[in-house]
């Protein structure tokens, strides 16, 4: 297992939100439960195994602001799932660089993308310990937090039109410079 190396990808759109406009819907982890991302049981930042929604709001809202922001990949199609992968990879990356060089709480859409397997798959260590807990992204949506919602909010586009998927990532800020 291995933490995935770093790689520039351009930055589509970000904002800054206050933490109190967040909307948080802890109901939609009960969708968790039926695996519907296959995901459940199987990372450290997911349900059952990440901290409880209640507990993750807290955090959240001792921070001042987010910052929200998107990278855009296009695809040949709407099945291009290399494409997708691809895209996801990039943006896991630039996340990936966002924590260590900000040092800041990071959550991306999904379960943590740092550990690969030998053919390039998220593979989370879980059951195991996390051999990464310095680099470990959160998931926004175990956060009990609709992503969908969240790109109204902040004014950015959850959908950049066909052909194209669109990646999102949020830091929990304080004080910007
Ligand atoms: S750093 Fe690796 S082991 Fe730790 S939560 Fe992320 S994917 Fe799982």
């Amino acid at each position: 297992m291995e933490a995935s190396s770093a790689v520039n990808a351009p930055v589509h759109e970000y904002a800054l939100l206050p933490t109190g406009e967040v909307v948080f819907s802890p109901e939609l982890l009960e969708s968790c439960k039926t695996n519907v991302c296959g995901n459940y049981n199987k990372s450290w930042t997911c349900p059952p195994a990440c901290e409880s929604p209640q507990e993750q709001r807290g955090k959240i809202l001792s921070y001042k602001q987010i910052l929200l922001f998107t990278t855009v990949h296009n695809l040949e199609d709407s099945f291009d799932y290399d494409g997708m992968t691809e895209g996801r990879n990039l943006h896991a990356a630039l996340t990936a660089e966002l924590k260590k060089l900000s040092g800041a709480p990071v959550y991306g859409a999904g379960s943590c993308p740092i550990c690969k397997d030998a053919e390039g798959n998220n593979r989370c260590a879980f059951p195991a310990p996390c051999p990464f807990p310095e680099h470990k992204i959160g998931s926004i949506e175990a956060a009990g937090i609709n992503v969908t919602e969240l790109s109204k909010a902040a004014g950015i586009a959850y959908n950049n039109g066909p052909n194209t998927v669109t990646f999102f990532s949020m830091a929990l800020l304080n004080d910007v410079n």
